[in-house]
């Protein structure tokens, strides 16, 4: 039966004897009390799922059931791998039900499962089957997917104002469109960093902290192009091909050493993905380049406050990188670093991934609470004042949820750049006229 279709599962009894290898047992001697009802499942959409190119893993599934407590989702609601299975056992058609679009690819999943199924890639595959089909879609995705495919950016915002952050940070930073030519580092930033206030603040931020290390580097405005790679998780590889398709000609024109990015879905792509299309580069995460040099740093503001901070599972658990952020949290003078229940490996999911950015009134119809409003109070739980975060998708969906939770005034939430910044003093510390160093 194709993916689509529900049938009713025909009951059977037991049957009440069997011989087996001239052994006659009877299901009375079997069971204690009466023989078992069996169902014949159909299985049909469950095979159909796994015919899809990506979604194979989902066969092998034995039905531990170690998934389910580490599912961020299932925390929340009624929903993890081993339960999705039993429900494509019984007959459900992902590709019509609300489940397909409430996984977050965490990977959490995948960290614990003994069959190596495999749900950041069958839940693209099942998606993208959904869209090409014509399935129904939520609306803010697509919307979402429209805004990317028109402006090469989630938010659906000009090209021409991606680099306007760039104006008041205090220090200047080198537009590669204005001021071409060789630098050491090209920073891609982003859509939430290059349009979001509160995204900006960060960006500006970390413009400051690269002035003072004098560091080399430029950014690709205008020219610059979201890598979708949360879009192609959520089940568009076209677009994700279609963005890549512009801004791989725009980076072959570029001469530098390394890709440094303040998003780990970026990283992600840059690292895992471009590579299966022929696209080599050396990418960092930002923390990643500062850790190294954050001796190099002269804090003048020590930071009395208790952080506690929320690895992003595609910085973390994707691409392997837990320490970068502590080391450049635990350089701050004052500060005081203090872990969550679930951190590193086993850290919770804001939500956010997968195209969960752009599902939220999908996600809040079938759970009992949005992710990032559980994370938050885990946070608040450690007696944190601060929530640190390093990826540009946080900062706004946590500020939401302290809102919707109630914590406002007991948490605040800051990138990482942001604590450092302010911790060199911040815009104040920085001449408005100087410019960038290149080294
Ligand atoms: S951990 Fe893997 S094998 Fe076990 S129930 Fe979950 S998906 Fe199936
Ligand atoms: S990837 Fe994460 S959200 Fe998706 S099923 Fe696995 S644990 Fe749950």
């Amino acid at each position: 039966m194709p993916i689509g279709g529900q049938k009713q599962s025909p009951v059977a009894h037991e049957a009440p004897s069997a011989l087996v290898d001239g052994f006659e047992l009877t299901a009375k001697w079997n069971r204690q009390y009466e023989s078992r009802v069996i169902e014949d499942y159909d299985c049909g959409p469950l095979f159909d799922l796994a015919a899809l190119p990506g979604a194979e893993s989902i066969e092998w599934c034995f039905g531990c059931g170690k998934c389910v407590p580490v599912c961020p989702v299932d925390l929340v609601g009624e929903y993890g791998p081993r339960k999705l299975h039993r429900k494509l056992q019984l007959g459900t058609d992902l590709l019509d039900d609300p489940d397909l679009w409430l996984c977050t690819t965490c990977g959490n999943c995948l960290r614990v499962c003994p069959k190596l199924v495999d749900m950041t890639q069958i839940m693209p595959a099942a998606r993208e089957a959904a869209i090409d089909q014509g399935r129904a879609v939520p609306d803010e995705l697509q919307q979402a997917l429209h805004a990317t495919a028109k402006y090469g950016n989630v938010m659906g915002a000009s090209p021409r104002r991606r680099s306007a952050w760039t104006k008041t940070a205090g220090v200047a930073v080198r537009d590669l469109q204005h001021e071409p030519g060789a630098v050491r580092y090209l920073l891609l930033v982003e859509d939430y960093w290059s349009y979001h206030p509160r995204g900006n603040d960060a960006a500006r931020a970390l413009a400051r902290i690269l002035h003072q290390l004098g560091l080399d580097y430029g950014i690709l405005g205008a020219g610059e192009r979201t890598l979708a790679d949360s879009q192609r998780l959520a089940g568009e590889k076209g677009l994700f091909e279609l963005m890549m398709e512009q801004l791989v000609p725009e980076l072959e024109r570029q001469d530098f050493e390394a890709i440094v990015t303040a998003d780990p879905h970026a990283l992600n792509a840059l690292l895992k993905v471009y590579p299966e299309y022929g696209h080599r580069f050396t990418a960092l995460h930002y923390t990643q380049l500062l850790a190294p040099l954050v001796d190099q740093l002269s804090f003048t503001t020590p930071l009395k406050t208790k952080v506690t901070f929320h690895d992003p599972c595609y910085l973390g658990r994707q691409n392997g990188e837990y320490e970068a952020p502590r080391r450049l949290l635990q350089a701050i003078p004052g500060l005081e670093l203090v872990e969550m229940m679930r951190s590193r490996e086993n850290s919770y999911c804001c939500g956010g991934g997968g195209g969960g950015m752009w599902l939220d009134a999908h996600v809040a119809g079938h759970t009992r609470e949005r992710l990032a409003e559980r994370r938050v109070r885990e946070a608040a739980q450690t007696g944190a004042d601060v929530l640190a975060v390093c990826c540009p998708y946080e900062v706004s969906r946590f500020e939401d949820a302290i809102k919707s939770t109630g914590l406002e005034g007991q948490l605040q939430v800051r990138d990482i750049a942001e604590l450092l910044d302010a911790a060199l003093g911040g815009a104040a510390a920085v001449a408005p006229e100087t410019s960038a160093a290149v080294s």
